[in-house]
């Protein structure tokens, strides 16, 4: 069989369509082996003692190892949304989150910032396939184009009229680090300026679409959501807008499946501070049915700089690395309604100015990643790369390959194998044909 051809919605998710790694000979029976050798490593989750790769990413990427009720918000959470918060003076929110989503961190099986173990499952399930064929290296396809080794996307949720006027100062910011972002804003509730979505669109941003109300309603039902998506189906359209974010991340992947879109990020990785709190514990995109799924992994600027009081970008960076680490998707949420506070907006342009001292990273906008994890998926990884035709769409081939001496190394465990886009397999053989390599490792 040949399962690494097709890249259907069952195995879209799948560890061989996530590294695309060249192993002649090793079938989705050695995944499956592979993948129950290295369930130890989703230590303490529900996650770690189910039987097969499915139901392993079920419970992750879709959340269900959070129980049936996961999406469904509590009763006090809707009386919150319904009655409370609409009376409730703006200046009282951040307080109100730090004394009843804070202490939330404390009861999710997650960690925070960073939680590692998908993570490290991934790369030991690689570990395990590559072991089992007896080999050190195999080509893969990059995960990223051009040989980069992360994505970095920049996007704002805009939820209120007062945000929406602060857009143009955010966006002269990020022109002036050379970033581009995306713009999420919310249909019918304050007035959309559609003049400023021009000028984003034709200043190299994009915009998508924030819920229909920022009203936490939207998913108090299946009934009240379909009553909605019909809206929201049609500002996408008339916005020409591909993506999609559920205000306060209220989410639900099933109900979502209703919405004609390319990607969603209103997912995260790891999110304590959320009303629903939980998280698919992935750095990578992934599909959810039939739309992109882009987790946000950087945590989100009320989060840092309100509820927990931070003054610098530290936390922001030190994800940053993380991802780097492991090739994933550096995915960031700002409020202009929050950013234009002048503490905020000097800790977001700190970030940004360090952002653009680093290199190796893929900066896009979330349509055009969306669209490129979309063309990698169904790029054929079976076949061994030949030299003279890649894959294209800017795809490169690389090396991935174990390193024991990291491994045994007192550096972290979840770096035990070695992304090399070819363009650095390259640029090592020729430094060390001058003997240049003791120095640099
Ligand atoms: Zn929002």
């Amino acid at each position: 069989m040949n399962h690494r051809n097709t890249a259907s919605i069952r195995d879209a998710n799948a560890p061989w369509n996530l590294w695309k790694i060249f192993l002649p000979g090793v079938d989705e029976e050695a995944w499956q082996d592979a993948a129950r050798k290295a369930a130890h490593v989703l230590s303490n989750l529900p996650a770690s003692s189910l039987g097969s790769i499915d139901e392993m990413l079920e419970a992750v990427l879709m959340e269900r190892q959070f129980g049936e009720g996961h999406w469904r918000l509590s009763v006090a959470k809707r009386v919150y949304y319904s009655i409370v918060r609409p009376i409730l003076p703006v200046s009282i929110r951040p307080l109100l989150r730090r004394l009843l989503l804070a202490p939330q961190k404390e009861r999710l099986p997650l960690d925070w910032p960073i939680e590692d173990r998908y993570v490290r499952f991934q790369f030991e399930m690689l570990r395990n396939v590559m072991d089992g064929a007896g080999v050190r290296s195999a080509p893969y396809i990059g995960l990223w184009p051009d040989g980069k080794r992360y994505a970095f996307v920049l996007t704002h949720d805009i939820e209120t009229g007062r945000g929406q006027k602060f857009v143009r100062k955010v966006m002269e910011l990020e022109e002036r680090y050379g970033f581009r972002s995306c713009f999420n804003f919310v249909p019918e509730d304050y007035e959309v300026d559609l003049s400023l979505l021009d000028e984003l669109r034709e200043r190299g941003f994009e915009v998508g679409v924030h819920g229909l109300k920022h009203d936490g309603k939207l998913f108090r039902s299946q009934r009240s959501f379909r009553r909605r998506v019909d809206r929201i189906n049609r500002y996408l359209k008339e916005w020409n807008a591909t993506g999609f974010r559920a205000p306060f991340t209220h989410r639900h992947p099933e109900w979502m499946q209703m919405l004609n879109i390319e990607y969603d990020s209103s997912f995260f990785d790891t999110d304590p501070f959320e009303t629903i709190p939980g998280g698919t514990m992935s750095i990578w995109p992934f599909m959810i049915g039939d739309f992109v799924e882009l987790p946000y992994t950087l945590p989100q600027d009320h989060t840092l700089i309100s509820t927990l009081g931070e003054k610098t970008p530290r936390l922001w960076l030190e994800k940053v690395d993380f991802i780097e680490q492991h090739g994933g998707l550096a995915m960031m949420i700002t409020h202009p309604d929050y950013l234009l506070a002048p503490g905020c907006f000097a800790i977001y342009e700190e970030f940004l100015k360090k952002m653009s001292a680093r290199t190796g990273y893929w900066h896009q906008l979330p349509g055009e990643v969306a669209r490129w994890w979309k063309q990698r998926l169904a790029m054929d990884s079976s076949v061994p790369p030949d030299g003279n035709s890649g894959p294209g769409n800017g795809a490169v081939i690389g090396t991935i390959r174990m390193d024991d001496k990291i491994v045994r190394g007192d550096v972290p465990t979840s770096r035990p194998i070695h992304l090399l886009p070819q363009i650095a397999v390259a640029a090592l053989q020729v430094l060390s044909l001058f003997s240049l390599i003791p120095y640099l490792i």
